[in-house]
């Protein structure tokens, strides 16, 4: 029998249908290759009981004749999203055996289409993190390596990205067919680069948040990870919905994404944005930058050079209200409600041993920006300003988007994937500076997508990321089939 990891979800979704392998057969093939891939440290938590009895449910409904939009298909579900009655840490000490008593909207609603669930995948700590290194269960390794100058592969292990670490890894690596991410500074994207993978995240508001471990919430997105342009629209269309549950939630038909991958992109206009030309960018992603555009320009989109001039601001003040809300939000891990608990003389004794103990330093670092910014005689120093700033930031897109523009085409990431590491030991700005294209989405709350676009000298996939106008996640998926046409697909080579 051939190799059913090697599938894509439409490929899978089509021979499921034709009848040529079972939802068990299918699912069997991903648990065999997770077994085999243990040294990626991608799944925290494997379900191999739960996921044949998922399997075998999705089975028996095809044979009734109901059949969902991913009925039959093995994902992984990053370990921020709760899910009822499976272990939920957010790959944080605090959280500690944590069992949810619910199910998170996007992944009811990809159960609710026929998915099975293989597993929890690894992340940063509460998603705090570019490299996956943050992660209470340790670091994941990117199947992807390098190669040296005399053509041999160079062991040293990289990071897949992060956080969503292990999603991007999984995906690459064939031991899951898709994974859900989330993305609040650029969380799916990042990895998606590092990894060769297709990253979306939607227009903040199309996905729910219920039940996703809360970072920050105004920032935070769900999203999927998968390794087709096609594959991400399938995916997408089952994660979005309006929730009660999640007020942020919008109420706007969902479209069928897949529809609009293959259609013609002739007189789209794409924006190019000068100031994306950051200092010291290596010249193998300004060239792949170039390739894009004229890959984009062969296709029929006009290209326009567009200015996004509060960019240089997008880091720093999204340092100030990622934390800002993130202090907030894990103010919740106290060890009286759940999780860890460190018992003291007396309740704060209780809180403070618990916190100290339960959090990783990166966490602890945010929580300590985060009070300081929010705190009386600072608060409108740094947070309302930071707030400006991301208005302007949100009216530079807009204004772009008036002009004519239907989407903008940058780099994903200022390098490739760095080794384990290699960017973790000193300063923390350098691991904050991978965010440096990304940030800007989730601050004005757009649509972003990356796309892989080629290989490095070294041999490391390279993304191009693509930022639509709100809820018009279709142009996306149009525009980054033509990128995937043209680049084609990348698929790491197995040393595991
Ligand atoms: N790397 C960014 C951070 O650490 C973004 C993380 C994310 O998108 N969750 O805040």
């Amino acid at each position: 029998m051939t190799d059913l990891t090697a599938l894509t979800i439409a490929e899978a979704r089509d021979a499921l249908a034709k009848k040529d392998f079972t939802a068990v057969e299918l699912t069997d093939a991903y648990l065999g290759a997770m077994e085999k891939a243990r040294a990626l440290n991608a799944y925290v938590l494997e379900t191999p009981e739960k996921a044949r009895a998922m399997a075998a449910a999705s089975d028996a409904r095809r044979a009734a004749g109901t059949v969902g939009a991913l009925e039959g298909i093995p994902l992984g579900v990053k370990d921020l999203y709760c899910t009822e009655g499976v272990r939920t840490t957010a790959c944080s000490k605090i959280l500690d055996d944590f069992v949810p008593p619910y199910e998170s909207t996007v992944t009811s609603n990809l159960w609710a289409d026929g998915a099975v669930m293989l597993g929890k995948l690894n992340n940063d700590e509460f998603a705090m993190g570019s490299s996956n290194e943050t992660s209470c269960f340790g670091p994941v390794v990117n199947p992807w390596r390098r190669k040296a100058a005399d053509g041999s592969i160079d062991p040293t292990p990289l990071v897949p990205g992060g956080s969503s670490g292990g999603s991007s890894a999984a995906v690459a690596a064939h031991i899951a067919l898709g994974a859900t991410g989330t993305d609040t500074g650029g969380s799916i994207r990042q990895p998606a680069a590092f990894t060769g993978t297709v990253g979306i995240k939607p227009t903040y508001g199309r996905c729910s948040r219920w039940g996703i471990v809360a970072f920050a919430s105004s920032l935070d997105q769900a999203g999927p990870f998968a390794r087709t342009v096609r594959d991400a629209a399938i995916l997408l269309k089952s994660f979005a919905s309006v929730d009660p549950k999640d007020t942020t939630s919008v109420d706007l038909p969902v479209p069928d994404y897949e529809a609009a991958v293959g259609t013609s992109i002739k007189g789209k206009v794409i924006g190019i944005p000068k100031e994306y030309r950051v200092d010291g960018m290596p010249a193998e992603i300004e060239t792949l930058w170039s390739q894009g555009i004229d890959w984009l320009r062969a296709a029929g989109a006009e290209i326009r050079e567009i200015s996004l001039p509060h960019t240089k601001y997008a880091l720093p003040a999204y340092y100030i209200v990622a934390p800002a809300e993130a202090s907030s939000n894990l103010a919740r891990y106290d060890g009286i409600r759940y999780g860890l608990r460190v018992t003291g003389d007396d309740i704060t004794d209780t809180y403070e041993l618990t916190r100290a103990a339960g959090f990783g330093s990166e966490v602890r670092r945010r929580i300590m920006i985060g009070t300081y910014v929010l705190s009386a005689g600072y608060y409108d120093a740094y947070y309302v300003r930071a707030q400006k700033v991301r208005t302007l930031i949100k009216r530079d897109f807009d204004l772009a988007f008036q002009a004519g523009v239907d989407a903008v085409l940058t780099p994903a990431t200022p390098s490739s994937a760095f080794g384990i590491g290699e960017k973790s030991g000193g300063d923390p700005v350098e691991m904050y500076l991978n965010d440096i294209f990304t940030v800007t989405v989730n601050m004005a709350g757009l649509p972003g997508m990356v796309v892989p676009g080629g290989l490095d000298a070294k041999g490391l996939p390279l993304g191009l990321q693509l930022i639509g106008r709100p809820f018009e996640e279709e142009t996306l998926f149009q525009v980054g089939e033509v990128i995937e046409q043209a680049a084609g697909r990348f698929t790491p080579a197995k040393w595991w």
